[in-house]
């Protein structure tokens, strides 16, 4: 039976199992479909602390995995697909293989949704991005694209348009989802251009990444090219919690609750970064709770011990 078991190995996952490790709890890590999680689609990190220079997410990623691994943790290529969490010892799956533990820290996180265009995956990190706190500054004082029309876009179109030349935010409707007041700052941004009902047609490139973007009219067909250098797809962000169903309790677009810090409320689960976090979605903030939880799990291990 694991100690603790920790899925997925983005900065939370991984941030768990080296403190875990450092307990001596030797802790077994799933690597599920995307090892290193968002942070492979990145290219530049600059805002991990530690880097002076910035990082490359993918270098970033191997490199916390190989600080995991030589703690002590065991990295597992393989994705759990079913979860029990009705009793002690809890049981996990990955495929045919049942898996006992004391302890389970969920660290999924979310993938962010792309707008599906057949040019969109090559040019990630070359120009598209989902991520303007990660990526904004690379695009200081040139123009740039957003897509979208709720809460996320007007974030990030704000705080590009402080960064950027300018910014051009498209939506595929006359009707936002954003609340007013998130709405009504971005409008008001003198250097944020609203064009709507606007979707992505083309995306234009050359061979150091993103030169432009054809937006087009739906209704009327009208198509306008527009001279960028990124485009920030911010259409949402799906978190990767179903398999937890129904045991976790999760907020209605399926991010899990916490209670007191990475508690779940099931005894011994726990959840870290981005599965557990509407709000910041940071490589920093997901390491922090992978900490947190992974300390909580170390107290839970003694406590059912003595
Ligand atoms: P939302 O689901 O609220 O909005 C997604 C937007 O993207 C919608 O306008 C939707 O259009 C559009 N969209 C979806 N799919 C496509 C597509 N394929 N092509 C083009 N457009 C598409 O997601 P958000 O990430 O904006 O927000 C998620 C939650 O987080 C919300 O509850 C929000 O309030 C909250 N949030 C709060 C913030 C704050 O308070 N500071 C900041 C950021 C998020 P359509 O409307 O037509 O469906």
């Amino acid at each position: 039976m694991n100690d603790v078991t920790i899925i997925g190995t983005g900065p939370a996952g991984l941030t768990a199992a080296i403190y875990a490790a450092r307990a001596g709890h030797n802790p077994v890590i799933y690597a599920g479909l995307q090892h290193g999680g968002q942070l492979t689609t990145t290219t530049d990190v600059e805002n991990f602390p530690g880097f002076r220079e910035g990082i490359m997410g993918p270098k970033l990623m191997e490199d916390m995995t190989a600080q995991a691994e030589r703690v002590g943790a065991t990295v597992e290529y393989e994705e759990i697909t079913k979860v029990d969490f009705s009793s002690q010892p809890l049981k996990l799956w990955a495929g045919d293989k049942e898996i006992l533990s004391k302890t389970v820290i969920i660290c999924t996180g979310a993938t962010a949704k792309y707008t599906g265009h057949p040019k969109e995956q090559s040019l990630m990190g070359k120009g598209i991005s989902a991520c303007a706190t990660c990526d904004g500054f690379f695009y200081k004082n040139k123009p740039v694209l957003v897509i979208g029309g709720g809460d996320s876009a007007m974030e990030e179109a704000i705080y590009l348009a402080n960064l950027c030349e300018k910014v051009t935010l498209i939506h595929r409707r006359e009707v936002f989802k954003a609340s007013n007041i998130m709405l009504e700052r971005a409008k008001k941004h003198p250097k944020i251009e609203f064009l709507v009902p606007y979707v992505l047609d083309d995306i234009l490139s050359n061979d150091m990444g993103v030169t432009g973007a054809v937006v087009k009219n739906p209704e009327t067909n009208e198509s306008k090219e527009l001279n960028v250098d990124g485009i920030f797809v911010a259409i949402g962000h799906k978190p990767n919690s179903e398999v937890f169903l129904p045991y976790v309790k999760t907020d209605k677009a399926g991010y899990i609750e916490t209670t007191k810090f990475t508690e779940t409320g099931i005894p011994g689960v726990y959840a870290a970064g981005d599965i557990a976090d509407p709000h910041f979605k940071q490589a920093i903030t997901a390491a922090g709770m992978g900490c947190q939880a992974a300390l909580l799990a170390s107290k839970f291990i003694e406590q059912m011990e003595s």
